[in-house]
């Protein structure tokens, strides 16, 4: 099944549906569970599901706060309310779920297993997965890595998360389509990615498959989807953030740092403080303020004027704004997400 998407010139090969995808993705029995960040992929993916067609009563957000519900060291502060006014807008359910403690907690991990996962349910209650128990020490920062197994912070506190709560809420029986944002342009890790596969909650018994949807889109696309159907974007984006993942996500740029020092002066005191504490510095040799110095913001004045409150506290602004515009972090080429 081909679907033209009518954001791509006419030399462009729109992006397909996989034949076996297409299956699932038409059944109304199969439920399309979406792994929202927040994100601009994240949101193109929910924009193009809607411009295939597919009835919203089959989309369910998900979002994993990395932080697991502590303060917003990793996170921006404003994304949970982002995530919410834009499941609102588009009345879409949201689930949030995350690790006990969230990232901090396990980089101070001694003697112990890892944290429980928690998330809540569409009523407001809240479901605990508890961990099995351990007795091992990490003390450390996550690895600057592309391996997942030393970069742990991603699988402990966003991919593992989601698969423990897809095995315990989604039925044996079901069928399930778990959408997720990667795109091929965004690294070479990511290029190599397959556009769907089996997915690790599967079982002989539920039928659930990762899809790629946003796989081959260019960025220039994904901007398009938020232009065709008036989205804000995330308040990162407005500032000059190219990517939106965590605020201080390990892989950020000198002036991706020297930008969190401008808007969030704490959070370089506090990874500061961590490392005094840990003995361990995120960049070999480098200490976290060295890193900062050396870079330049690259927020823009008026920008900085205009989104900075909401950035680092509660997003407030409209999902559908009145005049539309591309943000200052659109097609930029600065580190600030994983590889
Ligand atoms: S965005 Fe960066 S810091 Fe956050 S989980 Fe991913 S790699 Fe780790």
């Amino acid at each position: 099944m081909n679907y033209q998407l009518p954001l791509f010139e006419p030399e462009e090969a729109p992006p397909t549906v996989p034949e076996a995808v297409a299956e699932l993705l038409y059944d109304e029995a199969t439920e399309i569970l979406v792994a929202f960040s927040g994100g601009k992929d994240s949101v193109a993916m929910v924009l193009y599901l809607l411009d295939l067609g597919i009835p919203k009563e089959r989309i369910i957000l998900h979002h994993h706060e990395v932080d697991g519900r502590g303060e917003h060291l990793f996170d921006w502060p404003c994304t949970p309310s982002y995530c919410k006014a834009f499941a609102a807008a588009f009345e879409l359910p949201l689930v949030f779920s995350w690790r006990e403690g969230g990232i901090l907690r396990e980089m101070y991990r001694t003697n112990e297993g890892l944290q429980d996962v928690r998330y809540e349910q569409q009523d407001g209650s809240a479901v605990v997965l508890a961990s099995r128990p351990g007795s091992s020490t990490r003390r450390k920062f996550p690895a600057v890595a592309a391996d997942l197994r030393t970069r742990w912070c991603s699988s402990v506190a966003k991919i593992d998360v989601l698969s423990r709560v897809i095995a315990h809420s989604y039925p044996e029986g079901g069928q399930l389509i778990i959408c997720t944002g990667e795109r091929r342009e965004e690294s070479p890790g990511r290029a190599a990615y397959k556009a769907y596969e089996k997915y690790r909650a599967s079982t002989k018994k539920r039928t659930a498959i990762q899809w790629r949807p946003v796989i081959d889109f260019r960025e220039k696309q994904v901007w398009a989807l938020y232009e065709k159907y008036n989205v804000q974007p995330h308040p990162c984006y407005m500032l000059g953030w190219p990517r939106c993942s965590c605020q201080t996500c390990i892989f950020s740029s000198p002036n991706t740092w020297a930008a969190i020092q401008q808007i969030a002066p704490w959070k370089i005191d506090y990874m500061e403080a961590i490392e005094n504490d840990l003995g361990h510095t995120l960049y070999h040799g480098m200490r976290i303020r060295e890193k900062a110095r050396r870079g330049r913001s690259f927020i823009p004045p008026d920008m900085l004027q205009r989104w900075k409150t909401e950035a680092i506290g509660e997003f407030t602004s409209p999902i559908f704004p009145d005049r539309w515009e591309l943000p200052a972090g659109a097609f930029g080429a600065e580190m600030a997400g994983a590889v």
